[in-house]
């Protein structure tokens, strides 16, 4: 039987979601109308949330959580390097400083042993150069990466005890739970994104969660070229972006909450079929659940290999051979903007870098077939033997 070329990951897509955005086409009001609002409420509904904000992209929505959470100039969040560039970017767009601790070796979520060391010792953590030495560390922003909560209990009684706000980037992590309580609910703002290759789509967006009546005013501001609640179209309170989603990209995503217990749980089987697939296949290591996360939510399927294993020649192979694979994270504090701006140096956050060097996202989403999972896991442990 001929292969056919396996996709790195596809949105999951029905009559509906195609419907849905037909209508709108159909009305004069492409932005700012009533499908915002009624993707906003859906999504409040499904997570326990009392605002949601809906944004253009996940990097807007925790933009817009710097700016409420007052980071600014100099101020230091503590956050992880193993994530997607986004989550620390956004500190840089307002000249703050990460302060970046390594992670837990299991999850690879942010070690909460170190954010408290970080409070304690913060000089022993701060970057080469780029921070003032007297910074104050006014944040701290965990990753719940892969679609596995970090461990936020202790991360939130540290946050507590110390008076700093906690911006959970749930951006991996929509429906996941943590001890039965919803991702982007633990800290004080959740972000989610809706990228296609996200366990939910509206092409490009994301969207911000919090109780805070006052921050959720300012965000929609925020969001809205800075009007303020009571602004007229050309009355600006604030300094503000175009962060805001059109009406298209929100019937998508009605429709697409709307489904998302069905999507996870197609989701959840793919990820079965490859723990099934790879249990025998020697020097593959499949994703560790911690107990507290009571509900994973799968975003992608990354896979870590032995040390021994020449994981970036595996990676070159399963390409040639139609499968495609990406390395997953490589870390933040090591791309080159990062390493100019903060003189970090390889060794640097070991965890991070080891986990980086050893990991392989394989192709993954709710739409693919039982075979082409075969297909991956073969060819793995072909090329392996
Ligand atoms: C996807 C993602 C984001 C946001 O991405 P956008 O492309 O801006 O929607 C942020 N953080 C993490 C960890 C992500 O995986």
């Amino acid at each position: 039987m001929p292969k056919l070329p396996i996709p790195m990951s596809s949105p999951d897509l029905t009559d509906a979601e195609r419907q849905a955005v037909a209508n709108v086409m159909n009305t004069p009001m492409l932005s700012m109308g009533q499908y915002v609002k009624d993707f906003e409420q859906a999504f409040c509904e499904r997570v326990g949330a009392k605002h949601a904000i809906a944004v253009n992209s996940g990097t807007a929505g925790l933009h817009l959580c710097v700016r409420a959470a007052g980071i600014g100039e100099g101020d230091l969040v503590i956050t992880t390097p193993f994530s997607f560039v986004a989550s620390s970017n956004v500190m840089l767009f307002e000249n703050a400083v990460p302060l970046f601790v390594d992670i837990d070796p299991k999850t690879g979520n942010i070690d909460p042993e170190l954010i408290k060391d970080a409070i304690e010792n913060t000089k022993k953590y701060l970057p080469r150069k780029g921070a003032n030495a007297d910074a104050k560390i006014k944040a701290i922003l965990p990753v719940d990466v892969f679609g596995q909560p970090a461990d936020m209990d202790p991360i939130m009684k540290i946050a507590r005890d110390h008076n700093l706000a906690v911006i959970e980037d749930s951006c991996e992590a929509l429906g996941a739970e943590y001890k039965g309580n919803p991702a982007g609910m633990l800290g004080d703002f959740g972000v989610f994104a809706f990228y296609p290759n996200k366990q939910m789509t509206t092409g490009e967006g994301g969207l911000v969660i919090t109780n805070n009546d006052a921050d959720a005013d300012y965000m929609r501001a925020m969001r809205n070229q800075g009007r303020a609640p009571g602004d007229t179209w050309l009355t600006h309170t604030h300094l503000g972006y175009n962060y805001r989603l059109d009406e298209m990209s929100a019937a998508l995503g009605a429709v697409q909450i709307s489904r998302l217990d069905e999507m996870l749980l197609k989701r959840e089987q793919v990820a079965k079929w490859y723990e099934s697939g790879l249990e025998n296949v020697g020097g593959v290591e499949t994703l560790f659940i911690d107990e507290s996360t009571s509900r994973m939510s799968w975003f992608v399927y990354v896979v870590r290999f032995d040390a021994t294993i020449d994981r970036d020649t595996l990676a070159q192979d399963l390409i040639v051979a139609g499968v495609p694979v990406r390395p997953y994270f490589a870390p933040i504090h090591l791309q080159p903007y990062m390493v100019e701006q903060f003189g970090y140096q390889r060794g640097d956050f070991p965890i991070t870098e080891d986990l980086g060097n050893r990991s392989l996202a394989l192709p993954f989403s709710g739409v693919m077939g039982e075979a082409q999972v075969e297909q991956v896991c073969e060819t793995i442990a072909e090329l392996l033997k």
